[in-house]
C-alpha cells in the first residue's frame, strides 16, 4: 500500500545541511532594494540532500500517468505518446524567437505549413488555422467563422443547435460566439437524423455542431443527409472533430459535407495533455469559408515560405504568434512516423480495442446504446448493487485510472471507456478482468466498493469541498 511521503518540514532538524556552497568571492551587490529584503530567516525546512532527494521521489510516485498504466479516459484520448516526439519538440534546432525574421526560420514555417497540407489531405478539407490554442478555443474560432460568413452574406442568424450527445464545450463557444443555443434530442439510437433535425430548422438557424463520432462513441450515420438538408436551409454543419482518431485515413469530414470544424492535435496526433496543457485545436474550413481564416497564415512562395498578417476579410487573430508550435511539431512527426499507408490503423485500432472492451464487458453491464461502437463506449450503471463513483473508485485501489464517469448526460450513470490505439491486448484483458473482480465485489460485498479507495495514500475525497476549499497549503501544527 502507498502511504503519503512524510512531509519534509517534519523530518526538518536544526543544523542539517543539504548543499554546500563556497564562500563568495565576488563583492556582494543586494540586487533588491535592502528595504524589501526579508530581515529574519524564514522558517525553512533544514534537510539533508538524501532527504530532499526521497522527498521529491515520493512526491513524484504519488502522480498516475499514461507511463504509469492504463489510463482509459472516455472523450480524452489518454494514449501513449511516442517519446521521439517529445525528443523533437525539445530539439535546439527548433527553438526559434517568435520575432526571428522569418529567412532565418523557414524550416519552422514549413514545419506549419507541412502539418497544414497534412490535415488537408486527412480531412479532404480546404484549408486550416493551426493557431488555436485547445479544442474548445477551435470551436470558438470556428463559429466566429461562421458569424462572419452569414454577416457578410446579409443574412445573420441567431441560433447555433446543439445536439444532447455533444461535447460540453459546444454550446459553450457557441455563446462565446454571440449565439443563442438550442439542444436538441438525439433519437432512440443515439443519434441526430432529419426527424430529429427538422422541427428545429428555422431561418434562425445559422449552424449545427455536431460531435462526430459522439460523445456515445457512435458514428452519426445520417450525417450527409443531415448536411444537405442543413445548407439547403442557408445554415452550417459544424463537426467537432476532436475524436478524429476514430475516422482517421478512413473518412474525410470535408466530404460528408462539414463546412467547418476543429481537430484536437493533443488528443489525435500525440501530446501528452494531463493536468490542462497543452493543447493545440487546428480549425480546418470548406472553399467558402476561406477568406475568414485567422491570421498570421504561413503560405508557399517560390522555394520557401512567408506570412501573411494583413488580410481584410479573415477574423483576425485569436492567439499571440503561431499557435503552440511545439504542439505541432509533435503532431507532425507522429504523421510521418506513421506515413500515408498507416494512418488509417490509427483508427482500426482505436475502433478494435473499444469493440474488444465492449464485447467482453457487454454482459456484466448494461449498454443503453447499441449502435455500433467506435473509437469509446458508454456503459451505464442501471441494475447494479453500487453507483457507477464506487465503481470507478475502487479502479484506483487496482491500479487502473478510471474512465470517464457521468458522462455523456444521457446515459444514466455513465461509465464511458475509450482504450485508445495504443494499448495491447494484454493490457485490455488485465483491464477486463480488473472490472470482473470489482463487479463479483459489488455483488457479493458492496460496502466494500462504497468505502473504495483503500489501498491508496488518500482515501475517498468529499470533491465538492475539495474543489470549493482546496488545502494548498501546509501549515506547521495543521493535519492534512
Ligand atoms: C476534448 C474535447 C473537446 C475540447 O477540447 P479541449 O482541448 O479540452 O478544449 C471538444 N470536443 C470533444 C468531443 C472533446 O473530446
Amino acid at each position: 500500500m502507498n502511504t503519503l511521503p512524510k512531509l519534509i518540514f517534519e523530518l526538518s532538524r536544526e543544523g542539517k545541511i543539504g548543499v554546500g556552497l563556497n564562500e563568495a568571492d565576488v563583492p556582494e551587490e543586494p540586487a533588491v532594494d535592502p528595504e524589501l529584503l526579508r530581515r529574519e530567516l524564514a522558517d525553512f525546512p533544514q534537510l539533508s540532500e538524501v532527504e530532499i532527494v526521497r522527498h521529491y521521489m515520493a512526491l513524484a510516485k504519488l502522480n498516475y500517468s499514461v507511463d504509469a498504466g492504463f489510463y482509459p479516459l472516455g472523450s480524452c484520448t489518454m494514449k501513449y505518446n511516442p517519446k521521439i516526439n517529445e525528443k523533437l519538440a525539445a530539439a535546439e534546432e527548433l527553438q526559434a524567437h517568435p520575432y526571428a525574421p522569418h529567412d532565418l526560420v523557414q524550416g519552422n514555417l514549413e514545419i506549419l505549413a507541412r502539418l497544414e497540407e497534412w490535415l488537408r489531405e486527412l480531412t479532404g478539407l480546404a484549408g486550416f488555422t493551426l493557431a488555436p490554442a485547445a479544442g474548445a478555443h477551435g470551436e470558438f474560432t470556428g463559429m466566429l467563422m461562421v458569424r462572419k460568413y452569414l454577416q457578410e452574406k446579409g443574412d445573420p442568424r441567431r441560433l447555433v443547435l446543439i445536439p444532447d450527445s455533444a461535447h460540453g464545450t459546444n454550446p459553450a463557444s457557441a455563446h462565446f460566439a454571440g449565439y443563442d443555443v438550442k439542444e436538441i434530442a438525439s433519437s432512440a439510437q443515439g443519434t441526430i437524423g432529419l426527424a430529429e433535425l427538422r422541427p428545429h430548422l428555422t431561418p434562425e438557424v445559422a449552424a449545427l455542431m455536431m460531435t462526430n463520432p459522439n460523445t456515445l462513441g457512435i458514428f452519426e450515420s445520417d450525417i450527409m443527409a443531415v448536411a444537405d438538408a442543413l445548407h439547403a436551409n442557408g445554415s452550417l454543419l459544424y463537426m467537432d472533430g476532436a475524436n478524429l482518431n476514430a475516422l482517421l485515413g478512413v473518412v474525410r469530414p470535408g466530404d460528408l459535407g462539414v463546412d467547418v470544424m476543429h481537430i484536437n492535435l493533443h488528443k489525435t496526433f500525440s501530446t501528452p495533455h494531463g493536468g490542462g496543457g497543452p493543447g493545440s485545436g487546428p480549425v480546418g474550413v470548406a472553399a467558402h469559408l476561406l477568406p475568414y481564416l485567422p491570421v498570421p497564415r504561413v503560405r508557399r512562395q517560390g522555394d520557401g515560405f512567408d506570412v501573411v498578417f494583413d488580410d481584410p476579410r479573415s477574423i483576425g487573430r485569436v492567439k499571440n504568434f503561431y499557435g503552440q508550435f511545439l504542439v505541432i511539431v509533435r503532431a507532425l512527426a507522429y504523421l510521418m512516423t506513421l506515413g500515408r499507408e498507416n494512418v488509417g490503423r490509427v483508427a482500426e485500432d482505436a475502433v478494435l480495442n473499444a469493440n474488444y472492451v465492449r464485447k467482453r464487458l457487454e454482459g456484466l453491464l448494461d449498454l443503453p446504446y447499441k449502435g455500433p461502437s467506435l473509437h469509446e463506449v458508454v456503459f451505464s450503471d442501471s441494475g447494479l448493487p453500487v453507483k457507477t463513483l464506487d465503481i470507478a473508485k475502487r479502479l484506483l485501489d487496482y491500479g487502473i485510472h478510471p474512465f470517464t464517469i457521468y458522462f455523456p448526460l444521457i446515459v444514466h450513470g455513465a461509465m464511458m471507456i475509450e482504450p485508445t490505439e495504443s494499448e495491447s491486448k494484454e493490457t485490455l484483458d488485465d483491464f477486463i478482468a480488473v472490472m470482473g473482480t470489482i463487479l463479483r465485489e459489488a455483488r457479493e460485498d458492496p460496502e466494500l466498493l462504497r468505502q473504495a479507495p483503500t489501498r491508496t495514500p488518500v482515501r475517498r475525497l468529499d470533491e465538492t469541498l475539495a474543489a470549493r476549499k482546496p488545502v494548498l497549503r501546509w501549515r506547521k501544527g495543521e493535519s492534512l
